[in-house]
């Protein structure tokens, strides 16, 4: 439902947007980067650890902020143009030493790929470049925001989440011609053979793409999250298979950011 709205506005040239702010990079390997946040809203899939869940539902208003870290949010409504996107941008990233990526988030930001390719050049004036979270399963959405895009962080869901390793593994194939790395959440009892098969299926690609393992953090209807025994002994299975596994927490949280 989320899915054919998002893509019946794109064709309008306007996106439903949750919100737009600076922070600093909780999560992957570019952790602790200061970038501006583009968050859409809508997704494709239903992840029970989801804490983004206001990002799946298509809201009336998003909130900007005015000024970088300010949390002087204004609220804006929704859909929202490429131009009103353009200038609220601008007016965050006009410190121009502070950022140097622009994090285009979600829910999930390839259902708004023909938005995201017109607002590039844009931003690439800015002196933005664009760091694209994606869950992995639009393929086709990617190949026309590649070129655009310098960093590709890109999660592997399980098919209980809606996912499959098929399609997973093609959008891969299109996704190390930039710079890429896979991001896995590790949920308490994790199953070992799962992770196996994502760390086979990375290494089939591109044995030098790292591998982001990140605990859970306990949300909604999950409680708790992996013992820290149950993510040392994923880690070391998995670097039997892949060289670079990394276990990264979902740091910003400890430092009370958004
Ligand atoms: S893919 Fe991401 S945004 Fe979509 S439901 Fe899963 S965790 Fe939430």
């Amino acid at each position: 439902m989320h899915q054919v709205q998002a893509r019946r506005t794109e064709r309008g040239e306007k996106a439903f947007l949750i919100e737009l702010y600076s922070g600093v990079q909780g999560e992957g390997i570019l952790v602790g980067e200061r970038m501006v946040f583009l968050r859409f809203t809508g997704c494709n899939l239903t992840c029970d650890y989801c804490d983004t869940q206001m990002s799946r539902a298509i809201d009336t208003v998003a909130r900007i902020e005015r000024t970088p870290g300010a949390r002087d949010f204004e609220t804006v409504a929704n859909p929202i143009d490429q131009d009103s996107v353009l200038s609220r941008v601008t007016r965050l990233a006009a410190e121009r030493t502070l950022h140097r990526y622009i994090a285009v988030t979600g829910g999930e930001p390839l259902l708004y790929a023909r938005f995201i390719r017109r607002l590039a050049p844009g931003l690439a004036a800015l002196g933005l470049s664009i760091y694209l979270e994606t869950n992995g399963t639009l393929p086709a959405e990617l190949e026309r925001v590649l070129e655009h895009v310098e960093w590709i962080a890109m999660g592997v869901k399980e098919e209980a989440d809606g996912a499959s390793l098929e399609t997973a593994w093609r959008f891969l194939g299109t996704a190390r011609a930039r710079k890429v790395f896979v991001k896995s959440v590790v949920r308490k009892n994790p199953d070992i053979e799962h992770y196996r098969r994502v760390a086979a299926g990375i290494r089939a690609v591109d044995p030098g793409i790292p591998f982001v393992l990140q605990p859970v953090t306990p949300y909604g209807p999950v409680v708790a999250g992996p013992a820290p025994g149950e993510v040392l002994e994923l880690q070391r299975e998995l670097k039997r298979v892949l060289p670079d596994v990394r276990v990264i927490p979902q740091t910003h949280k400890l430092i009370g950011q958004i």
